[in-house]
């Protein structure tokens, strides 16, 4: 009978974090295989460009940076696979003479073995789900302000949302543009105070309280955004405002919900890592290791996806081998 493969890493994931992870697992002698999910190559790939991953003097194209990323892996000899993880079970409470320690198993069934799993799931932007929004993301429309801010200068644009990362992103935007509409839902922020100070006494700033943009570019057929329509939920009361940029801050979607049982999560589903001194980016289950925006990160930026994809690599490679000994 034919011996099943045990890999050292199933990275699970194939945005920065992942690929990042891979290529250092790879090239440490590792078997190795990269799991591409439902959007090979992650969040990046959905924008069109990206001028603050350094190496770029003239800047390059999201799509262009991830291919590049996977294609060095790819190159090195490396393994990727497609479709999407629904499953990893700790094999360690049943006797195993091989090593093996998970199985993670495939939506349709397929089940592999490996010592460790790096997962990189990534999140993903929530979104207003109204009509044109999507057609319009990367031509006025964001879902990161540090990103795409610098593209809106001397413009007007709007925030959507009430929280921290909405009133970083309408404050970190007044640098740029000449006005910032906040447009929340309610009639207070739920951002911390001192977030809350910062953009309640920026002259920049407006505030458009109990409102929700109901529509987008009202009789344009632009390519590019030109106005949305606001509606006070209190009043019923409409209005267009004519913005050229509309970043939506009102949360995230973590990847996580197949390690539910499994890892510990923040309430909103952010896998928990950091509190293992010697391997920073392992989960609250020795083996399961996580990087990039499906963590609880401070900066979602695909530099630090790859970063901490670096050293999710470096520690399942120490942890697997501190096992053998
Ligand atoms: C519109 C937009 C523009 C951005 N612009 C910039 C920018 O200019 N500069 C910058 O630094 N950052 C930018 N970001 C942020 C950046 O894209 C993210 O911080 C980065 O991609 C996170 O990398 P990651 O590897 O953690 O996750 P992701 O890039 O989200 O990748 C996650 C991967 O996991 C896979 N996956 C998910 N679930 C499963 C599953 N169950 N099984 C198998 N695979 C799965 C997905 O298919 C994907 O390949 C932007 C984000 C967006 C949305």
């Amino acid at each position: 009978m034919e011996e099943k493969k045990i890999y050292d890493t199933i990275i699970i994931g194939s945005g920065p974090a992942g690929l990042t992870a891979a290529i250092y697992n790879f090239r440490a002698d590792m078997k190795t295989v990269v799991v591409s999910g439902n959007q090979p190559g992650g969040q990046l790939t959905i924008t069109t460009t990206v001028d603050n991953y350094p190496g770029f003097p003239n800047g390059t194209g999201g799509m262009k940076l991830m291919m590049d990323m996977m294609n060095q892996y790819k190159n090195l000899g490396g393994e990727i696979k497609s479709g999407l993880v629904k499953k990893i079970s700790d094999l360690r409470s049943q006797i195993s003479e091989s090593g093996t320690n998970f199985e993670v198993e495939f939506e349709g069934g397929e089940k592999l073995l490996t010592k460790a799993v790096i997962v990189a799931t990534g999140a993903s932007a929530k979104w207003l789900g109204i009509e044109k929004e999507k057609e319009l993301i990367g031509h006025g429309i964001s879902g990161c302000a540090t990103c795409d801010g610098m593209f809106f200068r001397d413009k007007v644009v709007a925030v959507v949302g009430g929280g921290d990362v909405a009133a970083e992103d309408a404050e970190f935007l007044t640098k740029f543009a000449t006005k910032v509409y906040m447009i929340h839902r309610r009639d207070s922020l739920r951002a911390q105070i001192p977030q809350q100070k910062l953009v309640l006494n920026n002259p920049k700033i407006e505030m458009v309280w109990n409102s929700e943009v109901v529509g987008i570019n009202d009789g344009s057929e632009a390519e590019n955004l030109e106005n949305i329509r606001i509606r006070n939920n209190q009043t019923g009361e409409e209005k267009v405002l004519e913005v050229g940029g509309l970043f939506v801050a009102i949360g995230r979607n973590p990847a996580t919900g197949f390690a539910k049982e499994l890892v510990e999560m923040s309430e909103d589903g952010q896998i928990l890592t950091g509190r293992n001194e010697e391997y920073r980016t392992m989960t609250s289950l020795p083996g399961i290791f996580a990087a990039g925006d499906c963590t609880k990160v401070d900066y979602r930026q695909a530099i630090v996806a790859a970063g901490d994809g670096c050293r999710a690599g470096l520690d399942a490679e120490k942890w697997i081998k501190s096992q053998e000994n």
